[in-house]
């Protein structure tokens, strides 16, 4: 049994603290009965302390959108994953498709990120997913292996299964184009194999993986009604505070 894990990862789009506090108070009692998602908020980096303190006592959690993969020293810019563990964050999102398109993050250093992340305690969100030319070449599975063979290396069975696995074809995020509920559960149900192969088939039933792009209040149902979709990591739509309760209350709807 998986419970479900919707992820609103603000990026830079909304975020100064007052505006964060804002739709926060305005989410809260729209979600705060429901039990069987796990909901997770990432706002930018600036917003987490006074987030945290709006968000303590609730049922929604804090996630930072990045980190570095070393704890202390001389990286000018960079953000300590123990800094992000004393202010009260609990996730941290890796390798979304940002990072690694815009700031040329590796699959190499996403999966340092990786294991310092769950050597401090941080639960990662790990972004995995092909370009449309990649898609459209037939190479998605390939792409997906390449990627989780390297982001994934020397990972151990206890520390897999404290990673969400995002499945965000990046051709679908932002664009409004989604992945039909189709094409990701053929690519889900492709992730899981992999998982079993590097490890057993009981701790790939045990991972949670996401869809992410272009999730909306109307085709999030279809979508987490898959099988092996297990909720969603939501951007744009994630910005409203009632559009992204109708997708928690989806993923809460198809849980079974
Ligand atoms: C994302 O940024 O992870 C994402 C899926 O964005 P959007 O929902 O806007 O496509």
């Amino acid at each position: 049994m998986r419970i479900p894990i919707v992820g609103g990862n603000w990026k830079m789009n909304r975020g100064t603290p007052e505006q964060s506090k804002e739709m926060l108070k305005e989410l809260i009692p729209l979600i705060n009965h429901i039990i069987n998602v796990e909901i997770v908020i990432a706002p930018p980096f600036t917003s987490l302390i006074g987030a945290y303190e709006i968000l303590k006592g609730t049922n929604i959690k804090l996630s930072a959108q990045n980190m570095y993969f070393e704890e202390k020293g001389a990286f000018t810019g960079e953000i300590s994953p123990n800094f992000l563990k004393e202010i009260g964050a609990e996730y941290v999102i890796l390798g979304h498709s940002e990072r690694r398109n815009i700031f040329n993050e590796s699959d190499d250093l996403i999966n340092k990120k990786l294991k310092k992340a769950l050597n401090i305690g941080l639960k990662p969100i790990v972004c995995i997913g092909e370009h449309l030319e990649e898609r459209e070449a037939g190479k998605t599975k390939e792409i997906i292996k390449y990627q989780m063979d390297r982001t994934f290396k020397d990972l151990k069975k206890d520390q897999i299964i404290q990673t969400v696995i995002a499945y965000e074809p990046i051709w679908a995020i932002g664009t409004g184009k989604t992945a039909t509920p189709e094409q990701a559960e053929e690519i889900h149900v492709f992730i899981r194999g992999i998982l079993s192969q590097k490890f057993d088939q009981e701790t790939a039933d045990l991972i949670r993986i996401q869809y992410g792009g272009s999730i909306k209040p109307d085709n999030a149902e279809d979508l987490f009604g898959k099988k092996n979709i297990d909720g969603g990591l939501v951007g744009g739509a994630s910005l409203q505070a009632n559009s992204l309760a109708h997708i928690i209350k989806a993923a809460e709807k198809t849980f079974n």
